[in-house]
């Protein structure tokens, strides 16, 4: 048997994880870049996805995306967490 740092936390994030699925995310909107499209987070998994009512689409916020918004002018902020 093998001790890994950093097991608990990950253990932490399963859990949280299974909670969301279980109870649904805890959306935050982090931005609204318009009036049908959005990013938004949950303040218990960490999840970060970004929203487009236009095109129904919810997906992973990633770098793909933020590349994208850029690129329609958009001014990406950094999410701010309230402890
Ligand atoms: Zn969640």
């Amino acid at each position: 048997m093998t001790k890994s740092n950093g097991g608990g936390v990950r253990v932490e994030r399963v859990v949280r994880r299974a909670l969301c699925w279980v109870r649904g995310h805890k959306y935050r909107v982090v931005q609204e870049f318009s009036p049908e499209s959005r990013r938004v987070k949950c303040d218990r998994c960490g999840g970060d996805w970004g929203m487009n009512d236009d095109a129904k689409a919810f997906i992973d916020w990633d770098r793909d995306l933020e590349d994208m918004e850029r690129s329609f002018g958009r001014e990406v902020k950094e999410p701010r967490f309230s402890a």
